[in-house]
């Protein structure tokens, strides 16, 4: 691609243009970000006023039946399970991904200390995202009986690291810093040949890529869904398990929500059969509402289309950003091949947080992430060539001026 007209061209000849009007996006922003906060459907404008107004103001209680909230988790976790290769009725939407993480890391813990207690080694990646090593870590010093996590620093290490005490292999797929992407069944195959299970974190690929979890023959998932999903600001999340160990142990947080018999109001716990065992405590009704919003656009497309104009964006923002830049110090540390490649690129750049900084400014919007990575995210149902084009002009201009070194650019915000 050589012109920026080209870009708008393949922009008007794109079948999934369309989708890009089912969103509320503030006009001349180059959002790239999507990645880290999805944007809002626009029926998530309607429905807002439907919830709050309608089943909250005046159903009140009733609505917990009238309006399906109590059936929400699973109704919506059935509208999810086609997007990551799940059957109906094994995804439930509820918690938060640390939550949901901390729930599947202590069922498969439990079923290794019946199968293989030997097995005490939680492995994963030295720069997973930080909350997943927080819970393992967390989870290692309660249970004080020899657990501990274990930490590698390539998906090559990670290969050779899994062995005879290896319980859990806990991977993200779509690793956030580098847009590295694994090979799910390979990797699930592997860890199976070796005794281990394995827990996959979703968040960056769920809604930006196909995933087929059954086909891969993974244990157990986990994901957000205000990412790609475009759920809403901290909306509740998934959780998926396998049926053949779903009802082999309690999930930890053994709240009401995930009793047998939730208002028989008993006095023991007994878990409900099924992924509705998952469920700990009442869940945000709002914000689950607008889970669904986000949902439904990705039934108007297929994962395949949303993936083949993914990668057509990442490899157009990489080509472009190499030819604009090329005189300055960035180095690409996404893989250039697709098999390897989710849907950001990174880029490092010593001052990285100030030319984000400054990018903000000029109106494309990435992220930073410590050391040095600048992070771009393409949404393929929203995101356009022209945008691709544009962020790479834009990103040669502040680096060619310099306009990164102002002082406003320097000072670290709470959120980078
Ligand atoms: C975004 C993200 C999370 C977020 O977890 P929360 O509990 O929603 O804060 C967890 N893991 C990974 C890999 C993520 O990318």
């Amino acid at each position: 691609m050589s012109t920026r007209e080209q870009c708008l061209e393949l922009d008007a000849q794109d079948p999934l243009a369309s989708l890009r009007n089912e969103f509320s996006l503030p006009e001349k922003l180059i959002y790239l970000d999507g990645n880290s906060l999805g944007v809002c459907p626009n029926a998530a404008l309607e429905r807002v006023h439907q919830v709050v107004k309608v089943e909250w103001a005046e159903g009140l209680v009733t609505s917990w039946n009238s309006a399906g909230w109590r059936a929400l988790p699973e109704r919506l976790g059935n509208r999810l399970a086609s997007l990551i290769g799940a059957g109906e009725n094994e995804v439930v939407i509820t918690d938060t991904t640390s939550t949901n993480l901390y729930k599947v890391l202590v069922a498969a813990l439990r079923v290794q200390a019946q199968r293989a207690p030997e097995r005490k080694v939680i492995l994963t990646e030295r720069n997973n995202f930080p909350t997943d090593i927080y819970i393992a870590e967390g989870l290692a010093e309660l249970l004080d009986q020899g657990y501990s996590v274990r930490l590698v620093d390539s998906p090559d290490e990670l290969q050779r690291a899994v062995g005879d005490d290896t319980a859990v292999v806990m991977i993200t797929q779509v690793n956030y810093k580098t847009g590295y992407l694994h090979n799910m069944s390979e990797l699930t195959r592997l860890c199976h040949e070796k005794g281990a299970l394995t827990i996959w974190d979703l968040c960056h690929s769920v809604g930006a890529l196909p995933i087929d979890l059954k086909a891969a023959g993974a244990d157990y998932a986990i994901g957000c869904t205000y990412k790609y999903l475009n759920g809403g600001p901290g909306a509740p999340a998934f959780v998926w398990v396998s049926p053949a160990l779903r009802d082999m142990t309690w999930q930890p947080l053994s709240g009401w929500w995930g009793h047998a018999r939730q208002f028989q109001m008993e006095s023991h716990y007994e878990p409900a059969p099924g992924i509705s065992r998952y469920l700990c405590g009442t869940q945000p009704m709002i914000s689950m509402a607008m889970v669904e919003c986000g949902l439904d656009v990705f039934h108007k497309t297929s994962m395949q289309a949303l993936r083949e104009k993914s990668l057509a964006l990442t490899d157009l923002f990489i080509k472009q950003v190499e030819a604009r830049c090329s005189s300055h110090p960035l180095t690409l540390i996404t893989p250039r091949e697709h098999i390897y490649r989710g849907s950001h690129v990174s880029f490092e750049h010593p001052h990285g947080y100030s030319v984000i900084q400054a990018l903000i400014e000029r109106g494309v919007v990435g992220d930073y992430r410590e050391p040095h990575i600048m992070r771009f995210g393409f949404t393929p149902l929203y995101s356009r060539f022209v945008d691709a084009w544009d962020a790479a002009e834009i990103l040669g201009q502040v680096l060619d001026s310099g306009l990164w070194r102002d002082e406003r650019f320097m000072t670290r915000k709470q959120v980078t």
